[in-house]
Order: structure tokens, then sequence, then C-alpha cells
């Protein structure tokens, strides 16, 4: 059976809960232990698949095809398991489940209500991981207080009654703020919010706080003395220059083994200190390079976070810093704004909204030997470039822009018009390909066969694939013979474009074949 940490969130959004959640899930792996985690998302979306990146960031897309919370990825780059459907729960896919059940007949002509049907089915969810992990941490989305989080709190009480005080606990992540004018932190929001908490039968064991400014012993006193909580329990949250950074701090302060003894467990090993010591030499590097991410959403860092995450953390394994310069292929000048970058990344996206810019960055990228990497949408504008401009087809479009083109070099397949899913006919998750030896994608994988994740609905239509390998740009790798899956332009040092999203599966000490091959180009490039 499984032991449970419930992260909640107090005061305000954005308190970094799930960074927390992950640091501590991740001193705890670091101690032996098996550790999972599950988001809980209140809002009534089934899934985040519908939702603007300007509402809810990049969806993170798991190896079984869930369009889930971008926190999704912070838990599987921190932890290196791989996220599943069975990791992220929404209060809309709650309440279908509930009402499923209720047209089938399963509840005997009961009242179907919150409590305790719904809180059942949530405990439901909370219990996916009791027989093959240790912990299971289960972060819940929003603040207190919020009216959609109750069903999710009033479980997770109830699920401390049922499986006893020593096999379930809690870490309010609160905020701490300093208010200038006074010079003081102040530790009224962090009470008024450990109170709301307590009213709906929770009680906090540790105290995240997020402050801007160390928090002195004596107001750790006296945020313990007000809400409850041992004094040791008050953990400073500080910002760091690295979210990879926050596990030592945690861990300085002591929070491992206060979370041990509390769960009543013994620590399986001792924490070597090695990735403290990786974390700590990679993320002082001497040298820069700038990697421009020309999309659409170039003022919402969120919508990309997994292709930022990715490029820092092959910069972390190459000794260097990376700097992204986000370029709005909709408004800012092209190529003007290109200028002076190291390497290019057009990544994923959909509709038809700033994809002539983002040609535009294409094309200059291979005319000038930059360093490329197209995610997705970035490999089908990859294939539109060539056809335009290498092929001479000028009206060649992807059916998703222009549905009327005489030249669809990108197009929806057959098959996939066939995929009759919920959330439409995405081709979703892992899906293999064949890579052809010798190409550059060969290069940087090593291996002949490869399993990435999907998430897409348009395809290089294969057709057209003759006519652009003889204009030079190759096709690297299918699926199944039927669909090219990665293509590069050989003339060019390093110009590859992919119809997955290598950016879900980059990790710390394991930075993915592609962003690994584009921070070395970029290095490289600079050089000369
Ligand atoms: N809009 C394109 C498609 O549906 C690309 C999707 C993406 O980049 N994730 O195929």
């Amino acid at each position: 059976m499984s032991k449970f940490i419930f992260v909640t969130g107090g005061v305000v959004s954005s308190l970094g809960k799930g960074i927390t959640g992950a640091s501590l899930a991740k001193l705890l792996q670091l101690r032996g232990f098996k550790v999972n985690m599950i988001k809980c998302d209140p809002y009534i979306n089934i899934d985040p698949g519908t939702l603007s990146p300007y509402q809810h960031g990049e969806v993170f897309v798991t190896a079984d095809g869930a369009e889930a919370d971008l926190d999704l990825g912070t838990y599987e780059r921190f932890l290196d398991v791989p996220m599943t459907k069975a990791n992220t729960t929404t209060a809309g896919g709650i309440y279908q489940t509930v009402i499923d059940n209720e047209r089938r007949g399963d509840y005997n002509g009961v009242t179907v209500q919150v409590i305790p049907h719904i809180t059942n089915e949530i405990k439901k969810r909370f219990a996916a991981f009791d027989k093959n992990f240790d912990i299971t941490i289960i972060e819940i989305g929003g603040t207190v207080g919020d009216i959609e989080g109750l069903p999710f709190l009033e479980a997770a009480r109830q699920f401390r009654v049922e499986r006893g005080r020593e096999n379930v606990m809690t870490l309010h992540a609160t905020l701490v703020p300093y208010i200038s004018s006074a010079g003081e932190l102040k530790t009224k929001p962090t009470q008024h919010s450990v109170n709301k908490l307590r009213e709906i039968g929770i009680e906090p064991d540790v105290l995240a706080c997020r402050t801007e400014h160390p928090i002195s012993d004596s107001m750790k006193k006296k945020l313990s003395l007000f809400c409850s909580v041992e004094p040791a329990a008050v953990i400073e949250v500080m910002d760091a220059p690295s979210i990879y950074l926050v596990p030592e701090e945690l861990e300085k302060q002591g929070l491992t083994d206060l979370v041990i003894k509390r769960l009543n467990l013994k620590a399986k090993k001792k924490n070597d200190g090695k990735w403290f010591d990786f974390v700590r030499k990679a993320t002082s590097p001497k040298k820069q390079i700038t990697v421009g991410i020309a999309g659409k959403y170039a003022e919402l860092k969120d919508a990309y976070k997994s292709v930022a995450e990715s490029l820092y953390l092959a910069g972390m394994s190459n000794k260097v810093s990376v700097k992204v310069k986000y370029i709005n292929t909709q408004k800012d000048p092209i190529p003007a704004s290109l200028k002076g970058l190291d390497a290019i990344i057009v990544p994923g996206g959909f509709g038809k909204r700033g994809i002539p810019g983002k040609i535009e960055a294409i094309k200059y990228a291979r005319e000038n030997k930059i360093p490329f990497l197209g995610i997705c949408l970035g490999m089908q504008c990859t294939v539109i470039e060539a056809a335009r401009n290498l092929a001479g087809l000028k009206d060649a479009d992807s059916t998703e822009i222009n549905p009327d083109t005489k030249n669809p070099v990108v197009a929806m397949m057959e098959d996939q018009k066939k995929i009759k899913k919920l959330g439409g006919t995405m081709r979703l998750g892992n899906y293999s390909a064949k890579i052809r030896k010798g190409s550059l994608a060969h290069k940087l994988y090593k291996k002949d066969t490869i399993e990435e994740r999907h998430r897409h609905r348009y395809e290089y239509n294969p057709q057209f694939v003759p006519l652009l390998e003889n204009c030079g740009l190759k096709v690297s790798a299918w699926h199944k013979e039927l669909l090219p899956e990665i293509v590069e332009y050989p003339k060019n040092p390093f110009f590859i474009a992919v119809q997955f999203h290598p950016e879900f599966a980059s990790r710390p000490l394991k930075p993915h074949p592609l962003f690994d091959g584009l921070a070395k180009a970029a290095l490289k490039n600079k050089k000369n």
C-alpha cells in the first residue's frame, strides 16, 4: 500500500506547487522509495486538450496518449517516471465517469451526490498507484477556498480518515509576501489560508512558504504557532536560479527526514548527493548560446514550456547556458528578428496564424545553415517551405491551412480520418519510427527504431516524398513505411524536423538526443 502526500496551495496561484511537490518526490526517490505523482485539476474540461495555451500553457502529452497539464512534464522530468492517463485527473473527467455510471444504472436508484459519489470516484483515482509505488504525491490544483476544489479537498480529508494518520499527510504551499513599505514579511495570508484548510477539516503537516526574502527563526516560530505545525515543518522556498536546485534547498532544511518520520517510513538508502552535484555543476556554465523559438505564443512562455526545458536540460549536459529568444512569427519582422541566433526552433501549433512567418524563418535557417529543429507543425512548415522554394510548387500547402491547395504536401491521411475519438481525430501518444542508417537522425539517436510522442492530425503527404527528396529534403524516419516521421536537409550541418514531440522526453542527466544535438551544433556554429 502506498503512502500519500497531498500538496495544496494557499493565498495565490502560481506558487510553484508542482515544483515543490516534484522536488519532494525527487528527494524521496533519492532515498530509495518508488514515488509517483498525480495532478488533480478542478476544472470541468475533461482534459486540457482543447484549452488555449493562453489559458493553460502547454498541453503535455503522455506516452499513452493523455493530453495533460504541464505539471506532468515537471513530474516526469524530475522523477524520470513515465506519466500515464492515471497521473492526471480533472473534475470534468470525474463527473463524466459518475454520470456514465449513473446512466448505466450502476447506482441502483439512489440519488447521485457530490458526497459520496464524486468523492468516491476521486478517492479511487488517488489510489491509482497503491500497489506499485511506496509513495504517491497528489497535487490539488487551484487555491484553497476555490469552490471547484472543494470535492477534491473533501476526498483528501476522507482519505486521511480511511487510511490512517500515519499514511497520509498534507504539505500546504503558501505565500509569505514582503511588504516593502513596512520592510517586513507578512504571515497573515498564510494564517488565513491555513484556517480555510482547517475549516474543510485538513490540518497541514508542512508549510512550504514561497518568499523573496529569508524567513527568520522568529517568523518561523510565529507561523508554527499560529498555523499549528511543528517549527521544523515551516520550510522556506525561495526563488532558485534553476528549478532543479530546489530539491537540495528542501533537503538542507530537513524536509525529507521530516516526511519519512511523519509517514513512519524507513529510508531505503542514503542520498549519495550525485544528483545535487550534477545539477549544481550544470547550472553554472560559462558559455552561452541563444536559441530562437519562432512560434505564435511568444508572449506566453508556458506555451512552449517543455521545449524551453528541453533546451535548458540540453544546455546543462553540454555545460552551456541556453538563452531562449521567443519570436512572434505573426508580428516580429522575419528574418530581421532572427539575426544573431545560434539555432532556431519552430515548435508545434495549430491553425493558420503565424504560418508565413514560420516558413520564412525556416527558409532563413536553411539558406544560412543555422542549426534548425522543426517540431510537429514545425516539420509541416519545413515540408511546405521545401515544396515552395526548392521544388517550385508555389501554392504547396497544408490542407489544415488551405483545404483547396492543388499541392497538398501536408494533409490528413485517410486512415486518420477514420479514427473517431473524443477530442477529434488526433494521433496521440507513442508511435514507433524506423530510422534510416547514415542519416543525421541515426547519428543522434544511435538507434534503428524509436518511440516518440505525437499530437497532430496532419502528415507529410508521402506522395510528395520522391519530388522533395530530389530537391534535397530527405526523409530519415518512417512509421511503418507509411508516414514520414523525420525529415532532414543533409546539405546543412544540422537541419532536422520531426513530426512528433521530442520535448516531452527530456530529463536532467539524459537530454533528448535531438535537443542535445541542436545545442552541440549551436555551440559549433557560434565558434565558426
Ligand atoms: N496542427 C498540426 C496538426 O494537427 C500540427 C500539430 C502540432 O504541432 N502539435 O497536424
